[in-house]
This record gives structure tokens, sequence and C-alpha cells, in this order.
């Protein structure tokens, strides 16, 4: 399932009145995108006397980049309000997920039969359930050590990347390519020569309707733009 803003408010009323005693304030929620967090809880801080800090203006957001089962939402939905609770009554942890934080998860785990944990990998199932359509710059660069490395480029940095692929040592080649294969949406976009190596065979396989990239100056086209003309 993906989440709905109805539906985390109505999980947070309920998890709030079930689990936290009913001590945390309702707060605005936000729907994420993003691929690197299932959750995020935000917030302004500012250090008051006595080296402490003061946690403001809380906002929850939970990602619906993925398809994950109703349990993982629920979950990162306790756990983004384990750190509410905390920051919003000041309580100071030994860190983000400290002593504090740990044993109220694992009190809430046991006590309803939880599994809220600490860090939350995407398994390779979530990574394909990515569908969504996106145009990507790759760079595709053949290893030194004759694995294939795959770059993504943030769309502002296109140039300079391609200016510095061939200078990393590992890099003996690379070509650029322009795909919206949802194979790659799993690649960080980067801003600098950040490589990730990859199956050889699975990125041939996923460069078939890629075009591949020319440039000439600073003007990049598709390859294949000319060999229609007449
Ligand atoms: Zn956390």
């Amino acid at each position: 399932m993906k989440a709905t803003i109805p539906y985390i408010e109505k999980k947070f009323a309920e998890f709030n009145a079930k689990c936290f005693g009913g001590k945390l304030a309702p707060l605005p929620i936000r729907l994420g995108n993003g691929r690197s967090f299932l959750g995020k809880l935000m917030y302004k801080r500012r250090r008051v006397p006595f080296n402490w800090w003061r946690y403001s203006d809380f906002v929850l957001v939970i990602s619906t980049r993925f398809d994950l089962p109703e349990e993982v939402v629920e979950d990162t939905i306790l756990h983004e309000m384990i750190h509410y609770y905390i920051h919003s009554h000041r309580m100071e942890d030994t860190s983000a997920h400290g002593k504090i934080f740990r044993r109220m998860m694992n009190n809430i785990n046991r006590r309803y039969k939880r599994h809220i944990t600490i860090r939350h990998k995407y398994t390779a199932e979530e990574q394909e359930s990515d569908t969504e359509r996106r145009q990507h710059f790759v760079c595709v660069s053949a290893l030194s050590d004759g694995r294939t490395g795959v770059t993504l480029a943030a769309h502002t940095r296109l140039l300079q990347l391609w200016d510095a692929m061939p200078q990393v040592p590992s890099v003996s080649e690379c070509s650029w390519y322009i795909t919206s294969d949802p194979f790659f949406n799993r690649f960080p976009r980067s801003i600098t020569p950040k490589i990730y190596a990859a199956s050889d065979e699975e990125v041939r396989q996923h460069l078939e309707s890629a075009s591949r990239l020319i440039r000439t100056g600073n003007q990049v086209r598709m390859e294949d733009e000319n060999q229609n003309e007449e």
C-alpha cells in the first residue's frame, strides 16, 4: 500500500491513544517521495541555556515512493512518533536512536506485537515496485577491474560529470545515455562522479531502449537524432 494523508492521520490518532497515552499533539503531515527514507520527522531546533536543544515546528513526512506492506507503513509511522515523543517532551537522548528511543521502541514492539526497527532497508522487491518513468542521464563505465559502473548525473551537472568521469582512475572507458527505464530509478543522482557497481548483463539489458548521448562542445544530443536526415 501507499499511505495517504487521511490514512496517516487516522493511524497517528490511533497509535497516540494506544501507545503514547494520548500525549502527542497533532502535527502537520506530508507525503514524501524520497528513496532514502520511509519516514522522517522534520523540526527546527535551537540552542537554549545549559547546552540543551529546544525543538519546534514538527512535521511528519511519510514516503509514498514504494509500495509497502501495511505493517511496514504502520511501523514507520510509529518510529517517527517515538522521535516526536522524545523531542516534544524535551527528553535528551544519547543519540538519534539512543537509549530512550530503543527503550520506547522495544516496549511498543513487545506490548503491541510490532516490528519497529532503527533502520529500514528497502528490499529488492520494494525497489522493483518503483516503476515511475523518469528521465535519467546515465554514464555506464567499464572499470579497470572488469566490473561495470553506473553513474546517474543530476540534471544540472551533466557537463561537469561528463568531464569528470574519464578522470576517475578506476574508469577505463565510459559512455552516456538518456533513458527512462525504471531500472535506473534505484541509483541516486550524483553531483560528483560516484560510481555504483552493477551487473553488466542487467545494465546492457536495460539500456536497450536508451539513446546514446554525444557531446559537441557544450551541446549534448541524442546520437540517433540525425539518423533520419535526408
Ligand atoms: Zn529514526
